[in-house]
């Protein structure tokens, strides 16, 4: 193996084997650091949820809760 870095899909959690077939649909930013771009396959870029995971992970912890409550 030498250069070329495989990517993983936003969408899919996919890897994306051809670089030809990948995009950059977003760029997050580290704790520290330049961060990192978000990659998805081209057709599985619409697909892609932007959400902050741990957001996300959050709300999801939130909505279990009140759930739960009601
Ligand atoms: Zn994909």
């Amino acid at each position: 193996m030498s250069g070329g870095t495989l990517h993983v899909c936003r969408a899919r959690d996919s890897l994306i084997t051809d670089p030809e077939d990948g995009v950059i649909v977003a760029h997050e930013l580290g704790n520290s650091g330049p961060g990192w771009d978000v990659w998805a396959h081209r057709d599985h870029a619409d697909d892609v949820d932007l959400i902050d995971p741990d957001l996300l992970r959050i709300m999801t912890r939130i909505w279990a809760a009140k759930a739960a409550a009601t």
